[in-house]
């Protein structure tokens, strides 16, 4: 793509009205658009990178079984009446249709929505087990909405909904999900960060598990064990019940015991639940087994919040001068600088016609002013053609300072 077709400004100040660092870096960089507090907009190059993450996201998701679907957002009270959750569920955004005066509920997950429509599709034990996930907005009036992409009031999430016939079912594919979580993230250039961690199951159940990377901007507490990379967050050791079953002496790893823990803040990435028959039960979501007796269907839930992943990312992953993407996420694989109009056309066209991904600035400004934009959009691999590289192409990464040398035939091999 031409930057010059690219429309968006980078700006050089940070935003006045904006506190945390994912989020000046990222309508610095032109990334995203602030509509409010807790609200972004996803601009071209944000757009590419929430693709790039979901993609990733998704492979395994089919992986795993999962058929993809996509729910409405805008959803009944009776559902979450049904559920109980109309009362209780703290940031739930509710409203009333001005004509008609019906209450609505703008989705802040799915299950009221997914298990009717479950209920229309499993009958019997041979219907079972089935595996539905989704990427959507989210909706939740967040009392707190600081931490920019962190915590927003729309936000995209990857919902994963997982129907059994028995609890055995259940907890052999819950394990197979933590598998295949620990794998996304290491996709996504964040594996050395992010951490299986023991959590409270809020409402939902006794215990989860959460996917916590670790930043200074994490609104969460963990503690690691850095032998086994286990981690257990501070919430278990505050709930009388887990901390009993879990860590009646202190902080322990969940996975071997080790009493020597290393205390951090975190940002919940990802977050998986056995629900079991929470929801099951009073949507009377049953199955009938062999001998035609009825159950009720055993569930499972398993999140990922998109938003969040963007913006812990880039916590995790820049300098003073900008963004630095793990090549898994990043919007173009090079990004491509002349000195002087029309000296990169030829490399531009090669490198698009050999399948790459390449942001071609071919704007008519200093040359200074485009390195200091490409540090702050912070594309893997910057390559400049001018006259003092002679026929070759200088090639940096954005995460090392040397420069070096190249034929295109070896640029062609990264
Ligand atoms: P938190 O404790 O941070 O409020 P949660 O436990 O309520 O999050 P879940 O219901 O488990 O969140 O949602 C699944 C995933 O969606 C979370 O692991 C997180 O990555 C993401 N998520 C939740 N709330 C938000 C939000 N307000 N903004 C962005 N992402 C969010
Ligand atoms: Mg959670």
């Amino acid at each position: 793509m031409r930057q010059s077709k690219l429309f968006i400004k980078t700006v050089r100040e940070d935003p006045k009205d904006e506190e945390s660092l994912n989020a000046k870096l990222l309508i610095r960089a032109g990334y995203v658009y602030k509509v409010m507090a807790g609200v972004y907009a996803f601009l071209p190059l944000g757009l590419k990178v929430i693709k790039n993450i979901e993609d990733i996201i998704r492979k395994k998701m089919i992986a795993m079984g999962g058929n993809e679907v996509l729910l409405s957002a805008l959803q009944n009270r009776s559902d979450w009446e049904v559920s109980g959750r109309w009362d209780s569920f703290d940031v739930l955004f509710k409203f009333a249709s001005f004509y008609s005066k019906n209450d609505y509920v703008l989705g802040p997950t799915h299950e009221e929505e997914i298990v009717p429509i479950m209920r229309q599709q499993i009958a019997s034990y041979r219907n079972l087990p089935a595996y539905f996930f989704q990427f959507q907005n989210k909706f939740r009036d967040e009392k707190r909405a600081k931490s920019g992409l962190l915590r927003g009031r729309e936000f995209i999430m990857k919902d994963f909904y997982s129907f059994h016939a028995s609890e055995k079912d259940l907890d052999s594919y819950y394990d197979s999900m933590k598998d295949a979580y620990s794998e996304i993230f290491n996709e996504l250039g964040i594996g050395n960060t992010t951490y299986l961690t023991l959590a409270s199951g809020g409402t939902f159940s006794k215990y989860s598990h959460e996917f916590q990377t670790l930043t200074p901007a994490g609104e969460d507490t963990i503690h690691i064990c850095d032998s086994c990379k286990a981690a257990v967050n501070e919430e278990v050791f505050e709930d009388e019940s887990l901390r009993q079953e879990f860590a009646k002496e202190g902080p322990v790893c969940p996975s071997c015991g080790k009493k020597d823990l290393r205390k951090e803040k975190a940002i919940e990435v990802g977050n998986i639940f056995k629900i079991k028959d929470k929801f099951s039960s009073p949507f009377g979501l049953k199955f009938k087994d062999e001998n035609g007796e009825e159950h009720n269907v055993m569930m499972g839930c398993y999140g990922i919040g998109i938003n969040r992943l963007l913006g812990a990312i880039v916590e995790v992953s820049h300098d003073d001068k900008g963004i630095i993407w793990p090549e898994s996420v990043a919007p173009f694989k090079f990004h491509l600088i002349e000195s002087r109009k029309g000296e990169g056309e030829k490399i531009y066209n090669s490198l698009v016609a050999d399948g790459f991904k390449v942001l071609y600035d071919d704007r008519d400004i200093g040359l200074g002013e485009k390195f200091a934009d490409a540090d702050l959009v912070g594309i893997p691999w910057r390559l400049v053609v001018s006259a003092r590289t002679e026929g070759k192409i200088e090639v940096k990464k954005r995460n090392e300072e040397k420069t070096e040398l190249f034929n295109y035939e070896n640029i062609r091999k990264f």
